[in-house]
């Protein structure tokens, strides 16, 4: 496993080299790295791992917040603002956090699949 890429992930780089813009716009992620030409949609339907970071990201984050609410302020929760805080995370954090979970999900891969790839006959990637 190649902890590298999962930090070029987290630092929303390139998850080969560490360099180059990902993203055109914010929500806009480029066809190729333009500082090592790693070809980022690796596959149709690649990006849903993304939407599976973005949800972990978010039930983490609503978890913390609701149950966090109600320890903090058990037994008299204000469920009014504990209710608008939650759904503002539930609505917000997806778009604040998209790009983040597109470069974590492509550093996530490669890290993993890539190590694989290296030890076979297969090219490692669409260059
Ligand atoms: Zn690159």
């Amino acid at each position: 496993m190649d902890a590298s890429a999962l930090r070029n992930g987290l630092r929303k780089r390139c998850p080969l080299c560490g360099d180059g813009d990902v993203f055109v716009s914010y929500f806009t992620i480029r066809e190729r790295c333009s500082s090592c030409d790693l070809r980022f949609e690796r596959e149709h339907g690649y990006w849903l791992g993304a939407m599976i970071v973005a949800m972990a990201l978010i039930i983490v984050a609503f978890a913390v917040v609701f149950l966090g609410g109600l320890a903090l302020t058990w037994p008299d929760v204000p469920w009014t603002g504990l209710l608008i805080a939650t759904a503002a995370i539930n609505l917000l954090l997806p778009v604040l956090a998209y790009p983040w979970c597109m470069t974590v999900w492509m550093g996530l891969h490669h890290a993993v699949v890539t190590s694989d790839r290296d030890e076979g006959s297969q090219p490692r990637y669409d260059r």
